[in-house]
């Protein structure tokens, strides 16, 4: 076979990566046809993709295109593509709990990624995944924070997660990897009050670690090239979330915005010793809010998950970028803030 050879590769145990046999011979670039082991023993033919170090094989007999995401597992496949846009280390490992909290790659079967988007993973939203087929739940916030010493039905989270082991349902949360990777929701709620980043002067995090790249971290620090009337400001929130309401705390005297402090979800940690003529969040406890209103300055409240749930429409679409055609992704519709306002 000239310019051609035969290798053999074995699956790694992480269900990711293939390991080129020892005993394998010739030169992988112009390598044609290969055994690999452990996937149903075929035959594929393989060529090198756009991305290094990723291959397209082609399936000998039955003659079908695959790439080694479509032969993974769903849930493996979309822990890749998620640690790939918000890697994990990002996430705040000091409280939170990010990862494929529920794995049932034992348990699934091979198809493609069937994914159901949500902020939180509800009772009402176990059921719609299973309603839909859906084969991963990618949970914004993590809906298993502490060690479990039993599950039991009688627990209502626990009983969603029996619910979603036994239909074979995968559940990975990203939350704080979101909140610090670049173009995470951080990203999106700067980018929402700006004209698109049009208006923005200086643009940076709050919180960072000291070892992620530039523009990762926690909540962020807006300055403003052109001031904004807050009555402006509440009309761009609003719009950009989707609100009627929002609860504004604001200085007796006019105040005109040039500074603005995020943060996705509760600001209240990460706005310690920030000075920011105003600080949009999604909570605040009373004091917070009394001594911001106390030193002159402002806050827009707008609810937890509220500030959290319009990025789904991102996250869904850089997933549809990195899982392919194949993957069918959709947005929880019975995903919703426990607060209504009557
Ligand atoms: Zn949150």
């Amino acid at each position: 076979m000239a310019g051609k050879s035969v290798l053999a590769f074995k699956k790694l145990r992480d269900n990711r990566h293939y390991e080129r046999l020892a005993t394998a011979t010739g030169d992988i670039g112009n390598l044609d046809m290969l055994s690999l082991e452990s996937v149903s023993h075929c035959l594929f033919k393989l060529s090198r993709s756009d991305h290094p170090g990723i291959f397209v094989m082609t399936n000998i007999r039955t003659g079908a295109p695959r790439n080694l995401a479509s032969i993974m597992k769903p849930a493996q496949a979309v822990r890749k593509a998620i640690e790939k846009l918000y890697p994990k280390e990002y996430a705040d490992s000091s409280w939170d709990n990010t990862g494929l909290l529920v794995d049932c790659s034992e348990l699934a079967e091979q198809r493609a990624p069937s994914v159901l988007l949500t902020v939180d993973l509800t009772s009402s939203v176990a059921h719609e995944a299973i309603a839909n087929g859906n084969n991963v739940i990618v949970a914004y916030h993590p809906f298993i924070f502490r060690g479990i010493k039993s599950i039991t039905p009688q627990d209502p989270q626990q009983r969603s997660l029996l619910k979603l082991v036994s239909n074979h349902i995968s559940v990975y949360s990203p939350h704080t990897a979101v909140d610090a990777a670049r173009g995470g929701v951080n990203d999106w709620l700067a980018m929402g009050i700006t004209d698109n980043g049009a208006n923005i002067g200086e643009f940076k995090p709050i919180s960072v670690k000291g070892s992620e790249p530039e523009g990762v971290g926690m909540g962020r620090k807006v300055l403003l090239k052109e001031p904004l009337t807050l009555s402006d400001l509440v009309g761009k929130v609003k719009a950009l979330l989707d609100l009627d309401t929002i609860q504004v705390v604001r200085p007796d005297a006019d105040v005109l915005i040039k500074s603005i402090a995020l943060c996705a979800g509760s600001g209240g940690s990460v706005f310690q010793g920030v000075d920011a003529d105003v600080y949009f969040t999604g909570e605040l406890g009373h004091h917070e809010m009394l001594h911001i209103r106390e030193s002159g300055k402002c806050a827009l409240v707008c609810g937890h998950s509220n500030t959290e749930r319009g990025y789904l429409a991102v996250m869904k679409e850089l997933l549809e970028k990195e899982l392919g055609p194949e993957a069918e992704i959709t947005i929880a519709k019975t995903d919703v803030d426990p607060i209504c306002y009557v």
